[in-house]
């Protein structure tokens, strides 16, 4: 089944990886910059890695026959002192205009500390100015409801933001109302343990529909699994759902949210 994998770290993964998932049907593929599984000690570090984002891993994906896109910032979990954070914000109008880059995220908070939202708010600005999408990361385990409330507010104070153009990603049952009913894109992140349960993800789709729902695997350095979106597509059929609700949620939304920039092409 042809699909979209709208978030993925993969510059943790393997080039085997990138096959399965190119057997798995995957078109596309959208990478979020965010933290390295370690901190990085300089600026420059970042420098490296907007390249890796922008240059090589286009290039690892091509070789399977999958396109590859990516979004840029500083993650929430090194933004917490905002003159590094700002040092690395400075790099970004280098590669702001690379034909791969969707736009600003995943910003957000980690800890939800005064310097993680102060930073936040500078991105939200970031995009506005350039006028791009912005995909935002909600903290985990019991600060998310607190985390995604606090940025609820931040962002109601951009009146120039369209809601529309905006995915509140990691949602879970007690925040996805929230952030649906405010207008913005809701993304569900599956995990094997922590996160969405591949039923869980499929009971939350049941309660609220599939309206500016997208669901991604994350696949990142920690314990994941990069076909966690095939894998919840086939429990969605195994579960009694037909083939227009599984596209819509395997291709349609993402490619809604991801088309409202001119360079995701498919
Ligand atoms: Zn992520």
């Amino acid at each position: 089944m042809s699909y979209i994998e709208p978030h993925a770290h993969m510059v943790s993964r393997t080039t085997d990886d990138y096959e399965k998932l190119a057997i798995a049907g995957c078109e596309a593929i959208c990478e979020p910059a965010f933290w390295a599984g370690f901190d990085r000690s300089s600026a420059e570090g970042f420098h490296d890695y907007f390249r890796q984002l922008t240059e090589y891993e286009p290039k690892r994906a091509e070789k399977f026959g999958i396109k590859h896109f990516c979004w840029l910032c500083i993650n929430p979990k090194e933004a917490d002192d905002p003159g590094f954070a700002r040092e690395v914000m400075a790099l970004i109008p280098d590669f702001i205009d690379r034909p791969t880059v969707l736009g600003i995220g995943e910003i957000g908070l980690n800890k939800n500390t005064r310097n993680e939202l102060g930073i936040f708010e500078e991105h939200v600005q970031l995009a506005l100015d350039h006028d791009l999408p912005i995909l935002i990361h909600t903290p985990h385990l019991e600060d998310k409801l607190k985390g995604t409330r606090l940025m609820l507010d931040s962002l109601a104070n951009f009146p120039n933001l369209d809601r529309g153009r905006v995915i509140i990603d990691h949602v879970e049952e007690h925040t996805v109302g929230m952030v649906l009913d405010a207008g913005y894109w809701a993304g569900m992140t599956l995990y094997p343990h922590s996160k969405c349960s591949l039923d869980r993800a499929i009971d939350i789709l049941e309660t609220h529909g599939t309206e500016r729902l997208w669901m991604n695997s994350a696949c990142d350095w920690g314990v994941s699994d990069p076909l966690a979106v095939p894998k919840c597509l086939q429990r969605m059929k195994a579960r009694g759902h037909g083939p227009e609700t599984i596209r819509n949620v395997a291709r349609d939304n993402p490619a809604a949210f991801l088309g409202q920039s001119p360079r995701f092409l498919l």
